[in-house]
């Protein structure tokens, strides 16, 4: 072959790689409107006065339903009033619908559709908050469970986390019921009482409906936010929609050595021996895996920079460098592969004395596709010492859940919504990297939605479980609209 025919040929060649980037990369972003569905509502708009809506929201958040890793410690006696008040301000919800507790103080809520062969829809938030650190009182621009009503506000814990979304499912239900709306499909509420610390409520919610042999069509529950200015690189608001959760899975790791006196040690000790093993986990990451967030940037379309289209349309080529950009930081490494956190370790009892024993906890998220039993197999290859011994903490592991669907209607109806409230933002799927109480309903569902229709900013993200909790009274109106519109939606038969 001649010199010239072989330049031939390479300059083909990567005319083709060109084309076949570009062909990609124009094929990648979704359109916003294939997400969409065109839907005539039937019933009237949601109308609930801000003003009201925001004293119905601080008359809860003024009750103070701590949950606490000790059960013992809750006072009861606030979630009882809390649900007496609840019971006054919605009469008609708790008129016609049945309302169950599980749990102690889990509510189940069940507004039987007009059609019972249908699966329910549920609509889903908790109860309990965190209390606010006292160190941090006097941050407060008004006090944590004073439920204030000032500056365009409203203020306290729960007003975002999420106390909100549980006002929004009740203000839903009772706005139709006055409007005389019956849905087709049953519809099922639920609010736990200690989502923030044990989760038991919602796992006993499921196993209560799994008893009554019910499947769920789809689930809405805390999760992402309608993103201002958060994710980098894309201009406008952002929704995300969880569609799945990291696995969690605490170890604890153990070394037994025989102890001696500290004058005649032995060549490797107990603390010597996992002190090793942990380093050794730290030294050898899980590895990445960025299809994981493929299809939170597939969503993003447009409002994705041009260049992040083209190198998340062609991972084959560019995976490697998105791998490394990622992973450069905290937040955005979490997103592409299982996590490691040595967060407890303890040995010793003198300075002249050799332990016996040595332990630690590693706290693992697990990204989805991967199991408990993989992340084990890992750890055993990477730390290579039979002497450390690994086990599960009790109620401190479960797996990553699957992925909800992105191209079901379920999913699309919550997509149109945030289209009719915030026109022109991007929408799209995500995976949470912490943990919510709907991860128990992919046991009885395959569309697990994790939505928290409320616009956040960087500054709002520190008041979440911090300092300052708040939510804009006309914000909560758009929540509240939010989720009046994928209840009306979702309850129709054609879901
Ligand atoms: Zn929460």
């Amino acid at each position: 072959m001649s010199p010239t025919n072989i330049v031939v040929i390479i300059i083909a060649f990567i005319l083709f790689v060109l084309a076949f980037i570009l062909i990609k990369t124009l094929l990648f972003a979704r359109k916003s409107d294939s997400i969409t569905i065109p839907f005539k509502y039937g019933v009237p708009r949601f109308a609930q006065d801000p003003q009201v809506l925001a004293e119905h929201l601080s008359s809860v958040i003024k009750i103070q339903t701590i949950s606490h890793e000790d059960a013992k410690e809750d006072v009861i006696e606030n979630f009882e009033t809390m649900q007496a008040l609840l019971a006054k301000t919605y009469p008609l919800t708790h008129k016609n619908l049945q309302k169950e507790l599980v749990d102690g103080h889990t509510m189940i809520f069940t507004w039987e559709g007009k059609e019972p062969s249908l699966n329910p829809v549920v609509f889903m938030a908790h109860q309990d908050v965190v209390p606010a650190d006292e160190y941090t009182l006097d941050q407060w621009t008004y006090p944590p469970f004073s439920g204030k009503i000032a500056d365009g506000f409203i203020w306290g814990r729960g007003t975002m986390d999420i106390k909100c979304q549980m006002i929004s499912v009740f203000e839903s239900v009772e706005a139709l019921l006055a409007a005389k709306f019956k849905p087709d499909r049953t519809i099922i509420l639920t609010f736990s009482h200690n989502e923030e610390v044990l989760g038991t409520g919602a796992m006993a919610v499921v196993k209560h409906l799994k008893g009554k042999g019910v499947r769920v069509e789809a689930v809405i529950d805390e999760g992402g936010a309608v993103y201002d200015g958060i994710i980098p690189g894309v201009k406008g608001y952002v929704a995300t929609i969880g569609i799945s959760e990291k696995g969690y899975l605490s170890l604890k790791f153990t070394v037994q050595a025989t102890g001696a006196h500290s004058s005649t040690p032995p060549k490797e000790t107990a603390i010597g021996i996992l002190s090793r093993a942990i380093n050794r986990l730290e030294n050898n990451r899980f590895p990445t895996d960025v299809r994981m967030v493929k299809p939170m940037f597939q969503g993003l379309g447009g409002a994705a920079s041009p260049m992040m289209q083209m190198a998340f349309a062609n991972l084959w080529l560019f995976g490697g460098i998105i791998a490394k950009i990622l992973s450069a930081k905290g937040e955005t490494d979490a997103t592409i592969r299982t996590t490691t956190a040595p967060t407890l370790f303890h040995s010793g009892v003198k300075d002249n004395m050799l332990p016996s024993v040595a332990e630690a906890v590693v706290n693992f998220r697990i990204l989805p596709g991967q199991s408990i039993a993989d992340v084990c197999e890992y750890i055993r290859f990477v730390i290579k010492d039979k002497r450390v011994t690994f086990e599960p903490m009790d109620q401190k592991a479960w797996e990553a859940s699957p992925l909800s669907p992105v191209d079901g209607n379920a999913y699309r109806h919550i997509a149109s919504v945030i289209g009719e409230i915030w026109p022109g933002s991007a929408v799209a799927p995500y995976i949470m990297l912490g943990g919510t109480d709907s991860r128990n309903f992919c046991e009885i569902s395959d569309c697990v939605y994790r939505f928290i229709p409320m616009v956040v900013n960087e500054e709002d993200l520190d008041r979440i479980h911090g300092v300052n909790e708040r939510i804009g009274i006309d914000e909560f109106q758009q929540m509240a609209d939010t989720i009046y519109r994928v209840m009306v939606r979702w309850s129709q038969k054609e879901l």
